[in-house]
């Protein structure tokens, strides 16, 4: 076998099983085994960047860096649907359709998934483009990363038509929704509201490699052309699953609308059993002639109606308001109701968001009030029962001090949420941010947990991160569920931490809007803790992508004498806060001016390491060639598009070795 079929034939293969396992549900291999055979691709599409396919399963895990999605028209308009909420809705529509067309009308219903709309182009099989809704007459391209969506079919398989689209929704499924939350709880970021907005932000994200790493779905819905080989939507349905989408199995065709609301009623109970959030039902007219006989109104087809599931609701009494303290300051209300059923689960507080929301509703302990469970994994209360209230109930006074340290909490300006400012003597605040310090990304120290950080603070033993370097075994054991291992694993996990990068110690420190990603530019900027202490609010906003709000809370950070403290105790310990002279001794500015563009897979790095090594020698990675780019870095599978444009504007392309000289 020549290197090209051998290549073709792994794609094959990798197809396949990716439809087995994505749409069908039915792996074939392990994990592990498909892991080896996409090496294999990947490598030898490395080794001949000739054989270069957009298309190739090896595409999936993204890299590509969007900085504009581009404006797109949709070549066939995407439509809202018109809502009914009752049977009686259905019956008029039904009345309307039975005046236009003549003979029986069938219908398809099929569940109303509760995500992102996407329109999909194929030509020849292969998926060229990927286009949100926007207003319905024009769209975002997100090709890059639909591409990253498992269950998005790249090349498709049967007798597919030369061109079409197809419509569907991008969803998250609530596993990996709350996974995801869990992770952005642990770096102390607010977690997302609902799976929806998670969806389409996830399309949007510039980093495709991001998005590969979202557990997104993609269900497909309608097919839209010009002379499809089908004469009914369900036909087109089922044409679509065998050419490799995924069309859920929920989807029936039925002849009246006395069998739609049979299915309705179905669904309204056993949506809750879905991995995925769903809103409504979506009923469409079956017959494709009669669907064009209906047509459109301004807005909508007149051959489909989506019916919206009421919220599930129930009313239940709030006992009790409380307030918790983040480990931000950040105050959040929540209710304490007496436990009620909803939607198959128990609930005992639901979210009250903050003073405004309260005052909005005129929530009042002792209130009767309607509980709702929507998108948001957390209900929510959505009105008070007026009817229900006691003669002798007194508006929310919100808390003034805070619940834990009885400070006065203050509320600036243009902000929803009050906070406590005690930064260094509230115990939530303190135990919150001893957990980021420690947490994965920071720290990451092995042997301690959140919860035993809150057994140290509460114990005495530790009242901020530096404390945890002087904590002995002996202090340690009389601790809950210590043990003279455990008791050991957690001071060397701790000495260990000591050997952490500057940059993750600058993450570390929990400085208000301190992420990931300005630690590590503050960190190369400023070389040493030292040096970003002295630095002033003009000083920091000069470094890219430093903002004034970033900034200033810098500035105070180490203006407070506290932290001064706090940190000459850490270097005392011997935390790393420069850079380390191994890493300094790798940079130069041999490169400084110069612009450099990185496109493809390379063979001696990453394409991380490359940028990395491209920054450490004082030059600019860019996303996109321009007239301004000084030199293009290909490897292979360079995208064909970034090609032409270098040779367009004469801009030299040269390989990682090529750098890799110029750099001596
Ligand atoms: P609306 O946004 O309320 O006008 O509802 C229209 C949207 O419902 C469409 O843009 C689709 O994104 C979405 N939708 C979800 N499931 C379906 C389905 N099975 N058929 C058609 N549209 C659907
Ligand atoms: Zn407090």
């Amino acid at each position: 076998m020549d290197i090209q079929e051998q290549i073709e034939t792994l794609r094959n293969e990798l197809r396949q099983h990716n439809y087995n396992y994505y749409v069908l549900d039915q792996p074939a291999i392990s994990d592990y085994q498909f892991d080896l055979l996409l090496k294999q691709l990947v490598d030898l599409e490395t080794q001949y960047p000739e054989f270069y396919d957009a298309n190739s399963p090896s595409q999936r895990v993204g890299g590509q860096v969007t900085k504009n999605f581009e404006t797109v028209r949709h070549e066939h308009r995407m439509y809202s649907l018109d809502n009914s909420y009752s049977k009686e809705d259905l019956f008029d529509w039904e009345t309307r359709i039975k005046k236009m067309v003549d003979g029986n009308v069938d219908y398809v219903c099929e569940l109303k998934y509760d995500g992102a709309s996407i329109s999909l182009t194929y030509v020849n099989g292969n998926l060229t483009k990927a286009v949100t809704r926007g207003d319905g007459i024009q769209g975002d391209d997100v090709t890059t990363n639909v591409k990253t969506i498992r269950s998005v079919p790249l090349q498709l398989q049967g007798d597919f038509p030369p061109k079409f689209d197809i419509r569907g929704e991008i969803v998250l499924p609530f596993e990996g929704f709350i996974k995801m939350n869990e992770d952005r709880i642990e770096i102390g970021e607010e977690p997302y509201r609902n799976p929806r907005n998670t969806a389409s932000g996830s399309l949007k994200l510039q980093d495709s490699s991001e998005v590969a790493k979202r557990p997104l779905e993609c269900f497909l819905y309608n097919l839209t052309g010009n002379n499809l080989p089908v004469s009914t939507h369900f036909e087109g349905l089922e044409k679509a699953r065998k050419w490799g989408f995924k069309v859920p199995a929920a989807a029936k065709l039925l002849n009246s609308i006395d069998d739609v609301l049979l299915f309705i009623d179905y669904w309204n109970v056993h949506r809750h059993d879905l991995p995925y959030e769903t809103d409504g039902v979506v009923i469409k007219v079956n017959d494709l002639n009669q669907q064009e006989e209906l047509g459109y109104t301004a807005k909508s087809p007149r051959w489909a109606m989506a019916y919206k599931f009421k919220a599930e609701q129930v009313s239940t009494r709030l006992n009790e308001i409380t307030y918790q303290v983040g480990r931000t300051g950040a105050i959040t209300p929540v209710a304490n109701l007496e436990p009620v059923e909803l939607a198959g689960t128990t609930v005992k507080r639901a979210s009250l968001h903050n003073a405004d929301q309260i005052e909005k509703l005129d929530i009042r302990e002792g209130d009767e009030v309607f509980v709702e469970k929507g998108g948001e994994i957390i209900p929510k209360i959505i009105a008070v029962d007026l009817s229900k209230r006691p003669a002798d109930s007194k508006p929310t006074q919100y808390i003034t001090q805070c619940p834990e340290c009885h400070t006065k909490l203050v509320r600036r300006e243009g902000e929803a949420q009050h906070y406590c400012p005690n930064y260094n003597g509230c115990q939530p605040q303190i135990i919150g941010r001893i957990q980021h310090f420690i947490s994965r990304k920071a720290m990451d120290i092995e042997g301690l947990g959140g919860e035993t950080v809150a057994l140290l603070v509460k114990a005495g033993l530790i009242t901020n991160y530096s404390d945890l370097y002087e904590l002995t075994k002996e202090q340690i054991i009389p601790l809950e569920r210590m043990a003279e291992k455990s008791a050991e694993n957690l001071i060397s996990g701790i000495e260990a931490s000591k050997q952490i990068s500057f940059e993750r110690v600058l993450f570390a420190l929990g400085i208000r809007y301190v992420g990931e990603t300005v630690a590590k530019k503050l960190a190369k900027h400023y070389k040493s803790i030292e040096n970003l202490a002295k630095a002033t609010v003009i000083d920091l906003v000069t470094v890219d992508e430093i903002g004034i709000r970033i900034a200033e809370s810098v500035v105070e950070f180490f203006a407070t004498e506290e932290n001064q403290k706090i940190i000459q105790r850490l270097k005392l310990f011997g935390v790393q806060l420069e850079i380390s002279a191994d890493i300094l001794a790798t940079q130069t500015n041999k490169l400084k001016g110069e612009v450099y563009v990185v496109s493809g897979v390379f063979e001696s790095l990453s394409r991380d390491e490359l940028k990395k090594l491209i920054e450490d020698n004082g030059g600019k990675v860019s996303s996109s060639i321009s007239s301004k780019t000084n030199y293009v870095i290909a490897g292979s599978n360079m995208g064909p598009s970034k090609k032409n444009k270098a040779e367009q504007l004469g801009i030299p392309i040269i390989s990682e070795f090529d750098f890799k000289d110029i750099l001596g």
